[in-house]
């Protein structure tokens, strides 16, 4: 038997390797560009015709290659980037495994011309299915441009799995945009059949983002940013309102890698739990930046997993920090309540919150030259506790302070005195407008919101009240009458089982005989339900959430309190009282979803508004 093995041709060699290296137009405009960004330019121009399978070419103004490297170029395990093993655990460049070059050659007609910053002349080299037609000097520009025709036209099966031209284009613009948006040192330009789709000028990270996303986009960025001697962290997620019903923008970059990962997609979208409704995205891009020694980066060329040597701390530390800026970055939406121009500032969820104090001439008439002193009053307020007082008269809110001093003058000077407080009575009477009841409506900057009173007074409650058990403000209102309850055998099982955690949020109960107990006092909010009714409720979410009730009491009663304490649909409210409301509920650090996770607010944008008028 003679011997059979034989070493295949080169040619035959890339053929195969292009098969896992380059499988769409996509490829090709990956691996060239990412060649530029590596020969260290400052401006990229990338011009495809037909999705690429026409044409691809990528000229860069970057260091450019001598007569020999232009040619050794496209040998197989040719590269600049490393030679040594140990070399592998530092890669700082985009390319390393000298593959590219050599892959495409083999696949389709290529010319490449370039030019070293020093020199007279440049290189001007065609390939042809790894085959070298020419090579010859050349006048070029500095930098190196690289034009591939006829991609796959000696593999008929690769050409003729290509989708259209539309999915392919898209493909392209998804490579391009990975190495645009990680390098805005760079300037990019991108061609389609003639026409510039993209002209990004050299700039800073967000006006790069900015830049490529559009206009008024730099209006919905928050920044991220993190340095711990795990990973750095810089970036920006769109604000939660700006959330999209597709999956939209997400990116990650490590150590300016596009990379995928579904365990730290979770840890963003895991700090916009709450703010966004379910089934919605907020976008990010985050650019991460490790040490390369802590990651794995052997990985197969097209593809973008990534492992991490320390993945659950940079998950943990990717959700802090995008939950502390949008925190720090006033997630609450500006409300205008129209005409008078009032403006409530969005409020940072970590400063303290105040009422404001107004003057109010509450018996002011300018019509009416009568002693009006004594309805002069300062109204101050501290935050008030929101769902006691919605059951009073709303004045009973404030506490009226001693008269200021207005002097007895004339209705003419009196007019002129009281100009000013006049205006400023009206944040009290601005336009809020509840419907059937239910809903209170207002005008903000982009639009209207349209909010639910009762699923906002929940959200309002429950934040009180897991504020009041932080700052260990939680108190007991007596019931006149303390009622006493027998409880089923399971029931005083259970209440026995959660005694502690019942008594932490002020709940005053004692056990009275073998299974029954007595009332004396509850949470304020919740002073006035029907004691037997509250506790059957909160032992049957004992029952449902077993193992998980102690560990979350504080949130689950908190949440109950909300629910029987807020107000209901179908009670009228005043003025002041939704004003209030309104207030207090941007003042939240979660707005937009009551505790239980329902939406809070609907908005309407102008631009939804017009467009439902348009014929
Ligand atoms: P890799 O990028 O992994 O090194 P490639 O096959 O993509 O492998 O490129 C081979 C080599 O050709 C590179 O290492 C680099 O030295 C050179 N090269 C490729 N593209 C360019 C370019 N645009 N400018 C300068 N040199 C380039
Ligand atoms: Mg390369």
């Amino acid at each position: 038997m003679p011997d059979i093995i034989k070493l295949l041709p080169d040619s035959v060699a890339n053929q195969i390797a292009a098969g896992e290296v380059i499988q769409r137009p996509a490829s090709v405009v990956k691996e060239l560009v990412e060649n530029a960004v590596d020969a260290g330019c400052n401006k990229i121009q990338v011009i495809i015709k037909d999705a690429g399978k026409t044409l691809i070419q990528v000229i860069d103004n970057g260091c450019g290659m001598s007569e020999t490297d232009a040619r050794m170029s496209f040998e197989r395990h040719a590269t600049s980037k490393i030679s040594r093993a140990d070399q592998l655990f530092s890669i700082l460049t985009k390319g390393f495994r000298g593959e590219a070059l050599a892959s495409i050659a083999a696949i389709a007609h290529v010319e490449l011309k370039t030019k070293q910053t020093d020199k007279e002349t440049g290189s001007r080299i065609v390939i042809e299915g790894s085959e070298t037609k020419l090579q010859e000097s050349v006048h070029c520009e500095e930098g190196t441009s690289f034009s591939i025709k006829n991609l796959f036209y000696n593999v008929p099966a690769r050409r003729n799995f290509l989708k259209s031209d539309a999915v392919e284009f898209k493909h392209i613009i998804e490579e391009f945009e990975r190495v645009a948006l990680t390098h805005p040192e760079i300037a990019f330009t991108l061609q389609h059949n003639g026409v510039v789709l993209y002209n990004l000028p050299t700039s800073n990270l967000k006006q790069r983002i900015v830049n490529y996303q559009g206009n008024n986009f730099n209006l919905k960025l928050v920044p991220v940013e993190e340095d711990t001697n795990v990973v750095s962290l810089q970036g920006f997620v769109t604000k939660p309102e700006y959330a999209k019903r597709l999956r939209g923008e997400q990116y990650f970059f490590v150590n300016k890698r596009y990379i995928k990962s579904p365990y730290l997609n979770y840890a963003v979208s895991n700090a916009f739990d709450q703010l966004i409704a379910p089934g919605s995205y907020a976008s990010y891009f985050l650019y991460l930046s490790v040490d390369p020694a802590t990651i794995d980066i052997n990985i197969h060329p097209t593809k973008t997993e990534i492992k991490f040597r320390d993945e659950k701390s940079i998950y943990a530390i990717l959700h802090a920090a995008v939950k502390r800026a949008l925190g720090k970055h006033n997630i609450t939406p500006s409300i205008d309540f129209g005409e008078a121009g009032v403006y409530i500032e969005p409020i940072n969820s970590r400063t303290e919150i105040k009422q404001p104090v107004i003057d109010i001439n509450h018996g002011y008439n300018p019509f009416n030259n009568q002693d009006s002193k004594s309805s002069q009053a300062t109204i101050t307020s501290e935050r008030p506790s929101f769902g006691k007082n919605l059951n009073y008269d709303w004045q009973e809110l404030y506490k009226i302070t001693e008269p200021t001093n207005i002097p007895q003058k004339s209705i003419f000077e009196i007019e002129e005195v009281s100009k000013e407080s006049f205006e400023k009575t009206e944040i009290l009477h601005t336009n809020a407008y509840q419907l059937h009841r239910k809903y209170i409506l207002t005008q903000i900057k982009s639009g209207m919101v349209l909010i639910d009173q009762q699923l906002a007074h929940e959200r309002i409650l429950f934040e009180e009240f897991l504020e009041k058990i932080k700052l260990k403000k939680i108190t007991s209102q007596q019931q006149l009458f303390p009622e006493n309850i027998e409880l089923e055998l399971v029931n005083f099982q259970v209440y026995q089982a959660i005694e502690n955690e019942l008594k932490a949020v002020g709940f005053d109960i004692d056990i009275f005989g073998k299974k029954s107990i007595v009332v004396n006092g509850l949470p304020p909010e919740i002073a006035n339900q029907n004691p037997k009714l509250l506790l059957d409720d909160i032992f049957e979410q004992y029952n449902s959430k077993a193992g998980n009730f102690k560990l979350k009491s504080n949130e689950i009663l908190a949440n109950t309190i909300a629910k029987y304490g807020a107000i209901k649909k179908g009670k009228y409210l005043s003025q002041e009282e939704m004003n209030h409301l309104v207030d207090s509920l941007f003042a939240c650090q979660q707005p937009y979803f009551s505790p239980s996770g329902k939406p809070t607010i609907v908005t309407f944008t102008l631009d939804e508004l017009e467009k439902k008028f348009e014929k």
